[in-house]
């Protein structure tokens, strides 16, 4: 049976879940996690909480899972020693520099890919597993038949969300807060702007329900995942209480939801009601809802009923022990305790002869029983006891007190830490500025007057490079450097299609291709080709571009979230690249941002959305570009185009600068480029932006 890993944003709770049937709980601490708006856990806290946690049988999960920078490498040890040394079992982490250094400081550290890592497919599993993680957090977006298939061949743990809210961009993919408003969700900052109406008051186009995958608990287990994850670690513990009480007791008695427990999970927090459409691979209008205005009216009874499960000092037994007690004359009294994982002796004096009553086993036994206030529950008692003993009450009171004392100590105590004081210096290849790249979605924006210009390397879909073969090779015959780019999100069943046209690519003469996330760089070299990473594997640090460049990635392009000094400030073991000029990439989505809300996708290029062009308009009136991609799926950019001066970017010792092309027109891309290349601010016919590299995110 998988584990039902439960939030815990305070000690409250950590013992709502515990005491509510959690298996598993993940925790976040110090600025390193996903939720930095969370009331946090201070160092006492956290070890007081992991060693409940400890004593309960109960992992712990510690969620580390933020980009980290350089800077703040040494931080992020001095909290992860702590938490390994206070017994957390595993670490969720997102950041591949920061998996590079904890491995090298700690290296029996268990890491957990996090859900920002953005694994949705079996290669990626492989990725996270070769790497080291002992443990992937899948894409939410992912159906079952997907879940499936990795979970059935990556030979790594998976853990997939059953309950909780649904953001609506891929996770890891998501830049639209940090771009707007410098709150990056990648740092644990996310202002949560898709919740906020678009394009008219009560449009929310990207606003999804809750998930709630209750009634397809079995499913899960069927499939083999590991781990069955509730969102929520904002929530407040009478929530937790409910939430996993209600899912410990479908998972545990293997059977459907009763409508009473739905319609409770629906009444302590929902938004229109839940959804399990990715799971069941049945996307659309359905998924779509807002949060009810006023949705804890008369939750106080429930509330207060839940709070009771976890008041201090309240203890649910959780561990059975089991009693060996002798007694034989001339020989020392010896209770023998057994938790099936820790055993223990203890022993007192040599029992007397009975004067007037002797004592039996009736005796012993109601001793022995009183283990109220503590955690365990008596399952068995093996008694040798001879007659004509007198035994004191308090001599077996004593020993049991001493006993599972002695059991509680065992369980609460945490191995020694390996730890290692020698680290590698990563190395810098010093490339020098060499030059512009430049990115576009079709190949038509890729005129003569484009790749005339001296553009070291052009991105081109690589379904537009396949599908255009004769155009494109007339490119490469030029001299054009053509570079297909892979779709950020390919799930399994697409793979074969993706590869095929990867092939086609490398036939008219294409020689590397641009990978989005960690599952297609092997792919792409298994086919002879030169992997090149993008702005999607979130290239924060000198750590992380270690990690790629040992991936086999030959160039990276940096995370779009650092700022100039810090970029300069890397060590760069491999070319990297910066988008210098474009409309940023702020979403990627599995449900269509064009016709998804008001229903019309047809998924398959000839419902609503299938013309191209539509824009997203926000509050104060700014018009976002959303584009579909393969699938249906949608890209958001902002709408400010990107442009840095080269002054700003060329001494950051990075080796190239990219322009990226989105709604422009052929016309209209040649023209910015010729201006970028010769120093000039080019002309978007819209006000420019520096993006996050002057301002930084928080
Ligand atoms: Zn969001
Ligand atoms: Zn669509």
């Amino acid at each position: 049976m998988p584990e039902l890993l439960a939030p815990a944003g305070s000690m409250d709770a950590v013992r709502a879940a515990v005491q509510n049937g959690a298996t598993a709980v993940y925790l976040g601490f110090g600025t390193f996690n996903a939720r930095r708006g969370a009331k946090n856990f201070t160092a006492d806290e956290m070890r007081q909480a992991l060693s409940y946690c400890r004593l309960h049988g109960v992992k712990t999960n510690v969620t580390v899972n933020t980009l980290i920078s350089d800077r703040e490498i040494p931080a992020l040890l001095r909290d992860v020693r702590l938490l390994l040394e206070a017994g957390a079992d595993a670490l969720i982490v997102q950041d591949l520099g920061a998996a590079r250094c904890i491995w090298e400081h700690f290296p029996d550290a268990v890491l957990h890919a996090s859900t920002q890592l953005t694994v949705h497919s079996l290669a990626g599993a492989r990725a996270a597993k070769a790497l080291g993680f002992s443990r992937v957090v899948l894409s939410r977006e992912l159906p079952l038949e997907e879940i499936r298939y990795i979970t059935a061949h990556a030979g790594v743990e998976t853990e997939v969300f059953v309950h909780g809210a649904l953001c609506m961009c891929y996770s890891g993919q998501c830049e639209l807060s940090a771009v707007i408003g410098r709150r990056s969700g990648n740092r644990g900052m996310c202002a949560q702007p898709c919740r906020l109406p678009y394009g008219g008051k009560n449009r929310y186009p990207m606003s999804l329900k809750d998930l709630c995958l209750l009634p397809r608990l079995r499913a899960l287990c069927e499939a083999g995942v590991s781990s069955l994850k509730i969102e929520g670690r904002m929530k407040r513990p009478e929530y937790v209480a409910i939430v996993t009480k209600i899912y410990a007791a479908v998972l545990n008695e293997g059977r459907a939801p009763t409508r009473d427990e739905l319609d409770t999970l629906e009444k302590v927090f929902s938004r229109d009601g839940f959804t399990q459409g990715y799971l069941d691979d049945h996307i659309g209008p359905s998924m779509f809802g807002m949060r009810a205005p006023t949705p804890e009216k008369g939750l106080a009874p429930l509330y207060d009923a839940a709070a009771r499960t976890f008041a201090e000092g309240q203890e649910r037994p959780c561990a059975a022990v089991s009693f060996a007690f002798s007694a034989h004359e001339g020989a020392p009294v010896t209770l023998r305790a057994d938790d099936s994982a820790n055993t223990v002796t203890v022993t007192s004096g040599i029992p007397e002869r009975a004067q007037k009553r002797e004592t039996i086993t009736e005796d012993i036994e109601k001793s022995l029983r009183k283990t109220g206030g503590t955690i365990f529950s008596v399952k068995q008692i093996d008694m040798q006891l001879d007659g004509g003993l007198r035994i004191a009450a308090k001599t077996v009171n004593d020993l049991r007190r001493q006993a599972l004392a002695a059991l509680e100590e065992m369980r609460t105590t945490v191995p020694p830490v390996r730890e290692n004081t020698e680290t590698v210096e990563i190395e810098t290849l010093d490339t020098g500025f060499s030059g512009y790249t430049v990115q576009v979605r079709e190949l038509e924006q890729l005129t003569d007057a484009l790749a005339q210009l001296p553009v070291q390397t052009y991105y081109v879909p690589v379904h537009e490079l396949a599908a255009h073969k004769a155009r494109a090779a007339q490119l490469l015959a030029r001299g054009c450097m053509l570079v297909p780019v892979l779709p950020r999100i390919i799930w399994d069943r697409e793979q074969k299609q993706v590869l095929e046209q990867l092939e086609e690519c490398k036939t008219i003469g294409c020689t590397a291709a641009l990978c989005g996330t960690i599952g297609q760089i092997v792919p792409v070299r298994a086919l002879g080709m030169q992997a090149f990473g993008d702005f999607g594997l979130n290239a924060f640090n000198s750590g992380a571009l270690e990690v790629l460049r040992g991936m086999g990635v030959a160039r990276q392009t940096l995370s779009f979230e650092l700022r100039l000094p810090q970029v300069r400030d890397l060590h760069k073991p491999l070319e990297t690249e910066l988008i210098v000029c474009g409309r940023l990439p702020l979403m990627l989505t599995e449900n269509c941002m064009i016709a998804g809300r008001e229903g019309g996708c047809k998924r398959d290029g000839t419902g609503k959305c299938a013309d191209g062009a539509y824009y997203l308009t926000d509050r104060r009136g700014a018009k976002f570009p959303v584009f579909r991609e393969e699938h249906c799926r949608t890209s958001l950019y902002n709408s400010q185009p990107l442009y840095l001066e080269p002054d700003e970017y060329r001494q950051t010792g990075i080796t190239y600068a990219r322009l990226l092309f989105t709604d422009e027109s052929p016309a209209q891309a040649a023209r910015i480029a010729r201006a970028v290349l010769a120093g000039e601010t080019p002309d978007f016919g819209v006000q420019l932006t520096r993006g996050l590299y002057r301002r930084g995110v928080e």
